[in-house]
């Protein structure tokens, strides 16, 4: 079997890889060798780290677990969901342990304490007081991150980009030429980073453009002509021109209070999780005539769009909660007030809203269709790799 490199290129639309693929010489290539999907669908809640965990397990979110990018409850202090252990379904690199393969991650989701990801850099938010060098060291590959951060530490500023990827693709370049791992997983979130601040065509992210082709290129090299490469994009992102903090609901109804950090659950412990294009209401103790008030409230506020459906709700492993909804076009709902130009995390039916994924490699034969989901991958790739994943059955 052969090796395999995965390469995902964070909130690049479907159009965006397109428009990249027409104009930047590495893409360019890669998408004239590629058997790709465009117009492919993603993976409700269509945020990062739910997304990930589906390419990772051939799953949805209802049956991997990992449902949102951090904890529920709109705070500073929710903590993002790093550790490995959230996924309920096997993923790629459990697969390709018990085969006997090895693996290697850069800045990929949820692999914080992997005991089956032989080269780990894992992506991790640490919190303010925390040291994002120590916290890595700890919950990754010790002795390798120690390596890359001496070697590669210097093209880092903090966690701003394209800084970050510059150093994500120098370590998975330098793990690729040296370890030779059978798996090869790539997260690269600069198009993403700047995109949350600039809206779409913007002058700004031709920035970023440049920065993923040249990253392309360098990582499509170090894994040499042998491996199989699958690049991908998560989640689109739409234009946002208002924030909206869906949870002042809840405190002019007095149900919840506002703290340092944001908000403070009350009595009946209800709150809204905010995901972007779409949030869900935790009931708590809130009785059933309290919940209808707020169900009417939330459906008269600026922005709503629309409800969400009980399969939007089951799939993205919301089935017990009293009822979700989603923002129409130019808003989005988060936690806390944040400056943005772009967000995800909007229903499937959007439009402009579809995703991509490009297989080159043996037995893949060049050309594009339209069509295709984010779960198409695991099986591709478990495939390439000869796994049994029992997921996929
Ligand atoms: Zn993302």
């Amino acid at each position: 079997m052969g090796k395999l490199l995965i390469v995902s290129l964070d909130a690049l639309s479907s159009r965006e890889w397109e428009a990249m693929a027409a104009r930047y010489p590495n893409a360019a290539a890669f998408a004239r060798g590629a058997s790709a999907s465009l117009d492919a669908r993603s993976v409700f809640p269509t945020n990062t780290y739910p997304v990930h965990c589906s390419v990772a397990t051939g799953r949805p979110p209802r049956e991997h677990g990992v449902t949102s990018n951090t904890e529920p409850f709109p705070s500073r202090r929710s903590r993002w969901i790093t550790s490995a252990s959230a996924i309920r379904a096997k993923t790629l690199w459990q697969a390709a342990r018990e085969a006997g393969l090895t693996s290697a991650a850069a800045l990929w989701p949820c692999t914080a304490g992997s005991p089956d990801i032989r080269w780990n850099i894992p992506e991790i938010h640490v919190q303010p007081g925390e040291n994002q060098i120590i916290t890595n060291l700890r919950s990754g590959s010790f002795l390798l991150q120690l390596r890359m951060v001496l070697r590669y530490g210097k093209l880092l500023d903090g966690a701003r980009q394209p800084a970050l990827d510059n150093f994500v693709a120098a370590c998975a370049v330098d793990v690729l030429r040296r370890k030779r791992p059978d798996l090869t997983l790539v997260h690269l979130t600069c198009y993403d980073t700047l995109r949350h601040h600039n809206p779409y065509g913007s002058p700004a992210l031709e920035t970023a453009y440049a920065s993923l082709d040249g990253h392309l290129g360098r990582l499509l090299d170090a894994a040499g002509k042998d491996t199989t490469a699958i690049v991908f994009s998560d989640h689109a992102q739409l234009d946002v021109h208002t924030v909206l903090t869906p949870n002042d609901i809840l405190v002019e109804m007095g149900l919840i209070g506002v703290g340092a950090d944001g908000y403070e659950p009350g009595g009946h412990r209800c709150f809204i999780e905010c995901c972007g294009g779409c949030a869900f209401f935790h009931a708590g103790g809130l009785p059933g005539d309290g919940t209808a008030r707020v169900r009417e409230a939330a459906a008269a506020s600026e922005g709503f769009g629309r409800f969400l459906t009980d399969e939007e709700m089951d799939v993205s492993g919301r089935a017990g909660l009293a009822f979700g909804f989603s923002a129409k076009r130019g808003y989005c709902y988060n936690s806390i007030k944040a400056d943005e130009k772009g967000n995800h995390g909007y229903p499937l039916d959007m439009p402009d809203y579809n995703v991509f994924y490009a297989v080159r490699g043996k037995g893949f034969t060049p050309g594009a269709r339209r069509g295709g989901s984010l779960l198409d991958i695991a099986p591709i790739a478990a495939g390439i790799l000869g796994l049994g994943m029992d997921n996929l059955d």
